[in-house]
């Protein structure tokens, strides 16, 4: 943390002054210090996103596998902006089973490193792996473990706001832990230049969708409803191209909302009342939906899927809905997987 402290005092042009900082002579040597600890496996590159590129790499000191995300911060003249270190800091307190934990931090002006617990696989190309079919059981296991972990980050007042598969790690045991946390709000948008993927608009709730600035923890259970649905189906339920496009697919499965069901839609910024009107297509309607997670499991979809954000669940409420409490926690389910 202590590095993290420093930071967010000195700004970029008082780190040549190597008398302002006793303990640490230069960036350059603590960097050094730093990539010392580690040997980066180049090839392949676990990924490659928003901010940055994700290695592997070895811990020298405990042999352990890491992940190590490496992310230039262009424009960022004045030091890491010190939102970003309260909610780097913020991110390094989490430890819960299901959320990845970001083991050590090593920043400096225009460079920031987050190293991270080394996880096998993310869950999107676990369901290619798959080819899309888990069985009644591995996606409850899933989903249980996925709002676990939110709910203990809710609990903390952190929000995601960019969970998707892609960013739900699994390991060999099929443990979940849910990556890529709180970065969006710590450099807050516009996303950086060197951005190679583009911004997936899925798992995103309607009422971002639609404008709205005033959004909060209930845009992660629509999130988590879009993952549970995928996982039933075997496909992203609203693939659209584009937000508007997007939004059409929203409506085209759960009918288009009216003020009756979301009090004060008519007044979000991209909202016109001139929408197409489709009727809800009803989930026991919409491929294997109903076999693969039972009149409990569609239940709890409607409940995440909530237009009005308000009258959304809980991820303390899912924890205990009915189709999560038989849930057990096994750790290996593999002979269950993929058979379907
Ligand atoms: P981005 O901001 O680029 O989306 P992520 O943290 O989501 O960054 O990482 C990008 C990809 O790298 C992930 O989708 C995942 O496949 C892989 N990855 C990220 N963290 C880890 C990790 N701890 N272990 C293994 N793979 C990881
Ligand atoms: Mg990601």
């Amino acid at each position: 943390m202590d590095r993290l402290d420093r930071a967010d005092r000195v700004p970029a042009q008082d780190a040549r002054m190597e008398d302002a900082l006793p303990a640490i002579d230069t960036y350059d040597e603590e960097e050094r210090r730093f990539d010392d600890q580690y040997e980066k496996i180049e090839r392949p590159l676990l990924g490659e996103g928003t901010y940055g590129k994700v290695y592997k790499a070895r811990a020298k000191r405990t042999d352990a596998t890491v992940a190590m995300k490496v992310m230039k911060l262009e424009n960022q003249d004045e030091g890491v902006p010190s939102t970003a270190i309260r909610e780097i800091a913020l991110l390094r307190q989490l430890n819960h089973a299901n959320v990845v934990k970001l083991q050590e931090v090593f920043c400096r002006p225009g460079k920031l490193v987050l190293v991270f617990e080394f996880l096998e696989n993310d869950l999107k190309k676990h369901l290619k792996s798959v080819d899309g079919r888990l069985t009644p059981s591995a996606i409850k296991h899933f989903l249980h473990q996925l709002f676990s972990g939110v709910e203990y980050c809710h609990s903390r007042r952190v929000i995601h706001r960019d969970l998707k598969p892609q960013n739900l790690l699994v390991d060999k045991d099929l443990r979940l832990k849910i990556a890529d946390f709180g970065l969006a709000r710590a450099f807050a948008i516009p996303v950086p230049k060197c951005t190679h993927e583009v911004v997936t608009v899925w798992y995103r709730p309607p009422e971002i969708l639609l404008g709205s600035v005033m959004y909060s923890i209930p845009v992660d259970i629509w999130s988590c409803g879009c993952i549970h649905g995928e996982m039933a189906t075997g496909a992203p339920l609203f693939p659209g191209d584009s937000e508007i496009d997007t939004i059409f697919k929203i409506f085209q499965k759960l009918g288009t909302p009216s003020e009756a069901v979301w009090p004060g839609l008519s007044d979000l910024p991209c909202f016109k009342g001139s929408f197409p009107k489709w009727p809800p297509k009803g989930w026991a309607n919409i491929r294997n939906t109903l076999p693969q997670v039972g009149p409990t499991g569609i239940q709890l979809l409607e409940l995440c899927m909530s237009y009005d954000p308000k009258s959304r669940i809980s991820a303390r409420r899912a924890l205990s809905h009915p189709y999560l409490t038989d849930a057990v926690d096994r750790t290996t389910l593999a002979a269950s997987v993929g058979g379907a």
